[in-house]
């Protein structure tokens, strides 16, 4: 039976595995989705070797950069981003995709507006790397915010109202105020939100961050990151099972 998996660790509660499952059980489909904690990316080759009748991989925290150097080939957007989180495997040969491009990209277009053209991207990780990437395709400037003060990254102190009020798109790729830490949110002067604003959080547990209700209370458009998940979820399956090659 054909064999998909995310592998990851630690690997608690992920979305994968459930809805995996229910998409081979209502496509009729026999195939079955495990969860393969690795301790180190380096037992990915074993796990690729053993494991014959696996088909894909979903790819999550801390292996998203990592486990490239294991695969044969990389997709050219997957290689710009420079990280990954979907694997494809036909015929022995394992290929690399970043589906959180096209899921991030699909859920942004249709709330973007024509006086979206200034973007702070809050957090420096993965994810930020796959937004960036989306906000340079749709040609919108944006600067990356980091608590570790790298060259050409603001750092949270910069964040000024003035800086804050001209930057109309922000969007949370940080931790904070996921579950169970709700309480935390990215620490910016929320004072100048406004309803020129969209404020995007990554973070789809709980529905509704800090984050996102102090923006919505200064009136900004709010999304969380429900909708790219399904879509980054889904962009993996088309992947597997019909070749789609995603288009960026
Ligand atoms: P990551 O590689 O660990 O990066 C997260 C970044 O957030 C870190 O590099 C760090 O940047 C910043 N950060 C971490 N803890 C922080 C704190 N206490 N205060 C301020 N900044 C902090 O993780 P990732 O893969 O990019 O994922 C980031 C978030 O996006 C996670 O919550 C993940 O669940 C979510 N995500 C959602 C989707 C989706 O489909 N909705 C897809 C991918 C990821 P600095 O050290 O530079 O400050």
């Amino acid at each position: 039976m054909d064999c998909y998996g995310i592998i990851g660790y630690p690997l608690g509660h992920t979305f994968s595995p459930g809805y995996f499952s229910k998409k081979f059980s209502d496509e009729g489909i026999d195939a079955i989705y495990k969860s393969f904690p690795l301790e180190q990316i380096t037992e990915l080759p074993e796990l690729l070797q053993r494991q014959t009748e696996l088909r894909g991989l979903n790819v999550t925290i801390p292996y998203k950069e990592a486990a490239i150097q294991y695969l044969d080939e990389l997709d050219a957007a997957a290689r710009a981003v420079g990280a990954i989180n979907c694997i494809r495997i036909q015929d022995g040969r394992t290929k690399g995709y970043n589906t959180d491009i096209t899921g991030f990209e699909h859920s942004l277009l249709p709330l973007l507006q024509p006086h979206h053209k200034q973007a702070l991207i809050l957090g420096a990780g993965g994810a930020a790397k796959a937004v960036a990437f989306v906000l340079g395709k749709l040609g919108i400037n944006f600067r990356k915010v980091s608590r570790s003060g790298q060259p050409e990254v603001a750092s949270y102190d910069d964040l000024t109202t003035e800086l804050v009020a001209a930057h109309t798109l922000i969007i949370n790729t940080t931790p904070l105020g996921m579950y169970p830490d709700i309480y935390s949110f990215p620490p910016i002067p929320y004072n100048a939100v406004s309803a020129e604003h969209l404020l995007y959080d990554l973070v789809y547990n709980p529905a509704e961050t800090r984050f996102l209700s102090l923006g919505k209370a200064n009136g900004a458009i709010v999304k969380n990151g429900m909708e790219m998940l399904h879509l980054q979820a889904d962009a993996s399956w088309q992947i597997w099972t019909r070749g789609y090659k995603p288009t960026v």
